[in-house]
């Protein structure tokens, strides 16, 4: 099994152990760290001094005890081959300029991160060996809120809760959209990975509109409307003209994003969030059935988030409270600790926004197509004092909360979690054989259906939570076969993931075609020929 980039340019053949040159004690690591291909000893330090030089001492890590910030991960990684070899945090965009510059002289990769907060998926881990991670935390100045467009313009190192504390300080009546783990995680890193929320602009990157770019050369690009003599539309309108450039820089290594323009949601007259309660496992099919043309006729506006019972539960109880046996939790055991909490097999959450008028008259049409597939629908009166409702019906409204973080300890202190989510068309039929799938590989390797649908309009994103017991070396292992055998197993039918973590970005990229493949490996090439910006994302070397 490899879940490793390829060997395009002798990414994992090459690499020159370089244990005792970081000042590594054996025993502080399960494998040694290996330099990138092609980066000697003394290119490493050479870069490390010049690093120094540029951004200042104390914001350089060249050394295994200071990169150790930089090496938590929830993901699987037995061999450690995802760890990085240091971390560099400039203040401005001249720095990374300057820091992309060096990196071509000696060759040296760098991962960018903007807070690095990508759990589940690798945090600052790498996709490939020996890169430094450039961390833009420091670069967290809000630029610009326009009260009229309702946009901002952002720095990688902003945070939600940033965001978020400017608007309520500065009363402005527009809300931010975001991902679950929003206080600590990024409006740019999280857009640059595709990820999302659960407001109707739950689709970041449908939101995202204008972005800088410190290309892999050092120059820097402004996409859309921001190169233009007078640049005032930069965050009104997304495509520009030509080519629409911005797709390209999401789930890439074309290049580094030092600002990024986002649209807000003006705050709403009425808010009201529900909960559709069904029993059983096998009502999957019909609740999407019911929910699609809802979705694509937006009368239901927001990502809606059906969540499995098991990985509700796993918000904030131990697995050993619902099942004390070894073999994956069984249907029922989860049907009654679930019911015990208010909660049903599936719940699916979604909310509706507007006047009173607009939100009266949609309930009205929520409600029949629910209640005629057997679906209990509750609102906030209803679900009282119930913490699930309360947290989803905080993330519907771009509320912030950190409280779903407590499903990595799911099976053990030890913190693991990789996230696997495959797309589907948002069809009941869909869901039946993925259900039956995750299940059988799930099992098959000794662990729990715990996972959510997101519902996007056309279409469905299976969320399957792997949760394993990372300080169990064997259980390690196993959730790194059991990753590697969902990839492919789902790859063969088609539902290939939509993005994925450090440890699988080849194996994905595989599953998308060779010539997928060879243009982006193409367009990788021509801008950046010494392959020194995250080298192995997406499976692009
Ligand atoms: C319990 C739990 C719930 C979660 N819920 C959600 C959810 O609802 N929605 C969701 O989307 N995710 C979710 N996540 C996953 C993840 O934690 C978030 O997506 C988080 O926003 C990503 O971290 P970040 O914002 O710090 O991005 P970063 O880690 O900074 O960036 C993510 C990746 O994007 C690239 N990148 C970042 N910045 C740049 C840049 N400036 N230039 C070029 N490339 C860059 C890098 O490859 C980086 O690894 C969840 C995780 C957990 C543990």
């Amino acid at each position: 099994m490899s879940t490793l980039p390829i060997d395009r340019r002798g990414l994992l053949g090459a690499g020159v152990v370089v244990a005792a040159a970081l000042g590594l004690a054996a025993c502080e690591r399960k494998a040694p760290v290996s330099l990138a291909p092609g980066v000697s000893k003394a290119d490493f330090a050479g870069f490390i001094a010049a690093a120094k030089s540029i951004v200042g001492a104390e914001w350089v890590a060249g050394d295994a005890q200071s990169v150790k910030p930089w090496t938590k991960k929830y993901i699987p990684d037995p061999g450690n081959v995802h760890a990085p070899v240091g971390a560099v945090a400039p203040a401005s965009v001249e720095e990374v300029q300057e820091l992309v510059r060096i990196a071509n002289t000696y060759k040296q990769p760098l991962w960018p991160v903007s807070t690095g907060k990508n759990m589940g998926y690798g945090m600052t881990s790498t996709a490939a060996p020996g890169q430094i991670v450039l961390d833009l935390k420091r670069m967290n100045r809000i630029l610009s809120v326009d009260p009229e467009l309702c946009t901002a313009l952002v720095e990688p190192g902003v945070t939600y809760q940033q965001l978020k504390d400017y608007l309520v300080e500065n009363n402005l009546p527009l809300w931010i959209d975001v991902p679950t783990v929003g206080p600590i995680a990024s409006p740019v890193g999280n857009t640059l990975d595709r990820g999302v929320g659960y407001t109707p602009y739950g689709e970041h990157f449908m939101v995202q509109c204008g972005m800088e770019v410190v290309m892999p050369n050092g120059d820097l690009l402004k996409t859309g409307m921001g190169s233009t003599k007078n640049p005032s539309a930069w965050q009104a309108f997304k495509w520009g003209y030509g080519p629409y450039l911005d797709g390209i820089f999401t789930q890439s290594n074309f290049g580094v994003v030092t600002k990024m323009g986002m649209w807000l949601l003006p705050a709403p007259p009425v808010y009201k969030p529900f909960v559709v309660r069904h029993k059983k496992m096998e009502d999957v099919s019909r609740i999407v059935d019911a929910m699609r043309p809802l979705r694509i006729a937006n009368i239901i506006p927001n990502v809606v988030l059906m969540m499995g019972a098991g990985y509700q539960l796993g918000m904030f109880a131990r697995r050993a409270e619902v099942w004390d046996k070894p073999e994956p939790v069984p249907d029922e055991a989860f049907e009654a600790a679930a019911a015990k909490v208010g909660l049903g097999m599936w719940n699916t959450y979604f909310a509706l926004y507007g006047t009173e008028t607009m939100v009266a008259e949609s309930e009205k049409i929520v409600r029949a197509a629910f209640e005629a597939i057997g679906g209990e629908v509750l609102t906030e009166a209803d679900m009282v004092g119930n913490p699930y409702f309360h947290h989803h019906a905080t993330l519907m409204q771009g509320g912030l909360s950190l409280e779903e973080i407590g499903i990595v300890r799911w099976k053990g202190a030890g913190g693991g979690l990789a996230w696997f989510a495959p797309v589907a068309p948002a069809k009941g039929s869909e869901t039946v054989g993925q259900v039956a799938l995750a299940k059988e590989i799930l099992g098959r390797h000794g662990f729990d259906y715990t996972v959510a649908f997101a519902i996007g309009s056309r279409e469905l994103h299976h969320i399957i939570a792997l949760l394993y017991d990372k300080s169990d070396p064997a259980d390690e292992k196993r959730a790194a076969e059991c990753y590697h055998d969902l990839v492919t197993g789902f790859g063969d039918k088609g539902w290939a993931s939509y993005r994925t973590g450090v440890q699988a970005m080849d194996l994905v990229a595989q599953q998308y075609g060779e010539v997928n493949r060879a243009v982006n490996a193409a367009i990788k090439q021509a801008l950046d020929p010494n392959h020194i910006i995250a080298p192995g994302k997406s499976g692009i070397a």
